[in-house]
């Protein structure tokens, strides 16, 4: 009877052996060991994990291109609320060459990914976006052959926007800086070549080439501003340096500055403050003159000087926010340019701004340096009668200062 047990031990370990092997050629057969809708219940749930808050949108769809998964951002992308699941993929993308590359990708049964622009619905109106979309085949629910296809979507508007913007300031830049530039270059040649001998016009040539060397000068320097408020506006408010002001004195000391201006163009301005100390607000005083400097400028070169032009700068406050408002009751701007003017190097050509000195920059340079302190700026403008420009700028909490989450 003792030698029993040893038998018995060894027969169960070689049962045991046996059945590990077993198990094990089962797994590599691909043979399903659990039941099966467990099982799929339980891949579903894991294929749902990884691809819901991916960032982009990720679909899935079988091979007569039915959404079979469809992941939130896919309906933040499409605006789209109701159920995807069984919807058939052209009713959700109703985008021709999309449509076909997926049909390509599935056909090809290999991983594709191409560029798309399109019109999508945007709060009730069509808007251009970029999408960048991959695909690839998949196999679901263990099948030999890829069955379904993972579409992803990423939007790629903003970064192609940065990318156009960047391009659009070089293009430009470099235009405006040609045509100064290229006068200076042609009265220099002139000179040297002793086309220009007399020395009233070598005189005024040389005028000349000063106040368009000026030019490039202002061009340059607009523009090294305009790059040190972006950089801020993308630092956030911690990298502004702060103090209290009263912006009544700000402004006075701009209107100071800009007297013999205001003199050449008979102008009068009326400031209309509040008497407590309630106009003091904590920003970056550099910035606040700059922004002053460029908008009383604007309403000043860009008018006549028929002694009519009257200049009004109020601030007030409203709903946690100081509210500024800089307007003139000069020639205006067209409605058609308003949504434009605060772009870089945009000039209203009407009216006299080609004779007026100006690069189309400051009017950006307003809107960055106001942003970086978490303000807004918006343009109203009636031909002949007025044109107004309203800043808010929101009470800032300590948290927001230290760019902090309140
Ligand atoms: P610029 O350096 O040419 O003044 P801005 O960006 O400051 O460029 O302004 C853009 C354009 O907006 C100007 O060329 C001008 O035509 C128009 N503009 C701005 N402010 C006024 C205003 N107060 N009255 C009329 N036109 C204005």
């Amino acid at each position: 009877m003792p030698t029993a047990i040893p038998v018995l031990a060894i027969l169960c370990a070689l049962f045991g052996l046996a059945a590990l092997w077993f198990y094990i050629r089962l797994k590599q057969a691909g043979v399903p060991l659990a039941d099966s809708s467990t099982m799929l219940r339980q891949r579903n749930d894991v294929l749902e994990s990884v691809l819901e808050g991916l960032g982009d949108s990720c679909l899935l769809v079988n091979q007569r291109q039915d959404i079979v998964f469809a992941n939130h951002e896919t309906h933040d992308l499409f605006r789209t609320s109701g159920q995807l699941h069984g919807r058939p993929l052209a009713e959700l993308i109703q985008d021709q060459a999309i449509l076909s590359f997926v049909a390509r990708v599935t056909k090809g049964n290999r991983w594709q990914e191409e560029e798309f622009r399109l019109g999508l619905i945007r709060d009730g109106s069509l808007e251009e976006r970029y999408l960048v979309v991959s695909a690839a085949p998949v196999r679901l629910f263990g099948e030999e052959q890829p069955d379904h296809l993972r579409v992803v979507i990423r939007d790629e508007t903003d970064r192609h926007e940065t990318e156009q913007i960047r391009k659009d300031f070089v293009a430009n830049a470099s235009h405006e800086l040609r045509t100064p530039l290229s006068i200076i270059n042609g009265y220099l040649e002139n000179l040297l070549d002793g086309v220009i001998d007399d020395p009233v016009m070598t005189k005024r040539s040389l005028q000349t080439m000063q106040k368009h060397g000026e030019r490039i000068a202002r061009i340059v320097e607009d523009m090294l501003t305009l790059s040190k408020f972006e950089s801020a506006s993308e630092t956030g408010a911690s990298a502004l340096r702060q103090s209290s002001f009263s912006c009544q004195e700000c402004v006075e000391d701009v209107v100071d500055r800009l007297g013999p201006k205001i003199e050449e163009k008979r102008a009068r301005v009326e400031l209309l403050f509040p008497q407590d100390a309630s106009d003091v607000i904590d920003a970056d005083r550099f910035y606040w003159d700059q922004i002053f400097f460029n908008l009383i400028e604007n309403a000043l070169k860009e008018n006549q000087a028929d002694g009519k032009l009257i200049l009004t700068i109020s601030f007030t406050r409203a709903g946690g926010a100081a509210i500024m408002r800089i307007a003139d009751n000069g020639v205006g701007i067209p409605r058609a340019d308003l949504p434009f003017i605060f772009k870089r190097f945009y000039r209203v050509a009407k009216h006299h701004s080609q004779t007026i000195k100006g690069t189309g920059l400051g009017l950006s340079i307003v809107r960055r340096a106001i942003e970086s302190h978490g303000g807004t700026i918006a343009v109203d403008s009636t031909l002949g009668v007025e044109t107004a420009f309203t800043i808010r700028l929101p009470d800032l909490t300590e948290a927001d200062l230290a760019g902090q989450e309140p």
